[in-house]
């Protein structure tokens, strides 16, 4: 179907596509997997969805008939259907769209599947991130960790998938959430979506959305005897990490790995949604500046310089 891009967000994978050599994507890339807008057209034999619905465009859907889809898994599914190949650049050129997505755009082809109509009365700049970081972060807490009420929760890294991870552990009634960053202005500033004071006890589950060494051995001394470490956080190509398996083996701590909260779009972002316009969740607040999407490189290395939590661009 055919996608009138309203809203997209900048995302530190659209950076990693950069830094990793197109991240397995053919070049060129189309990159942005993070928008929303209008149905313009659908094809035949589309029948979920019609013209003139507002969608917000996920990258992460199932495609129904692998193993993890027919035991009834569909969070589990590796194969995400797309569009068959409709991109082109102006000299006739494939374009490569990042994740099945390409949002960077004015318009954009996607497969049915991979949108979920939500509200119109929810702003589009906001309804954009439910595609990306709110989606990975809140679903990371409350899929792939099942975080209980009164659980400790740390989380490394206080971007706008951290600060997703401390709204879903506040959703989840976490009785502390520790925030963890080398950029103190964004500790301080996780204090509006539900950080709480740190007590120096240990931890039921540590969010990692950096995925570095570093941040991987810190997560695991973080945690108690039975936690749970979930790694979101992207690593670059070679990323190693040491970790003791007699300490492992002691602490019984198990390690999941998070593909974007293990999210489901149509089930999970007109429930984000709701939430968003009912004040559970704070969107507004994570969107720093909207800027037009020429802008786009711009808007990247104020990514890196952590001077904003999300941008969203405007075509
Ligand atoms: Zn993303
Ligand atoms: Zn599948």
């Amino acid at each position: 179907m055919l996608v009138e891009i309203e809203a997209t967000g900048v995302c530190h994978s659209d950076l990693h596509v950069i830094e990793e050599d197109g991240w397995g994507h053919p070049f060129p890339v189309l990159l942005g997997h993070e928008g929303a807008g209008i149905v313009e057209a659908v094809g035949e034999s589309v029948t979920t969805l019609a013209p003139g619905d507002r969608v917000v465009i996920g990258w992460k859907t199932a495609c129904g008939t692998c193993a993890a889809c027919k035991r009834g898994e569909p969070r589990q599914c590796r194969r995400p259907p797309a569009a068959p190949g409709r991109l082109h650049r102006a000299d006739g050129t494939d374009l490569t769209p990042v994740l099945r997505t390409g949002t960077f755009a004015t318009r954009t082809v996607v497969h049915e599947q991979a949108v979920a109509i939500v509200p119109r009365e929810l702003h589009v700049d906001q309804a954009c991130l439910i595609g990306c970081a709110v989606a990975t972060g809140v679903m990371s807490v409350l899929e792939t960790a099942r975080v209980w009420p009164g659980a400790r929760v740390a989380v490394i890294g206080a971007g706008a998938v951290g600060l997703s991870v401390v709204q879903g552990a506040r959703i989840a009634g976490a009785a502390e959430i520790r925030v963890l960053d080398l950029d103190e202005r964004k500790v301080e500033q996780a204090r509006r979506f539900g950080a709480t004071d740190a007590s120096t006890r240990p931890v039921d589950f540590v969010f990692d959305v950096v995925g570095r060494r570093a941040t991987f051995e810190l997560g695991l001394s973080l945690l108690s005897a039975g936690g749970t470490f979930v790694l979101i956080g992207l690593s670059p190509e070679g990323e190693r990490a040491e970790l003791g398996l007699p300490e492992l083996f002691s602490k019984r701590t198990r390690i999941l790995v998070s593909h974007g909260g293990d999210h489901v779009a149509r089930e999970d972002f007109p429930k984000l949604a709701a939430w968003a316009l009912d004040g559970t969740l704070d969107l507004a607040g994570m969107v720093s500046r909207v800027a037009p999407l020429a802008d786009w490189e711009a808007a990247i290395s104020a990514m890196q310089s952590g001077d904003v939590i999300r941008t969203v661009l405007v075509p």
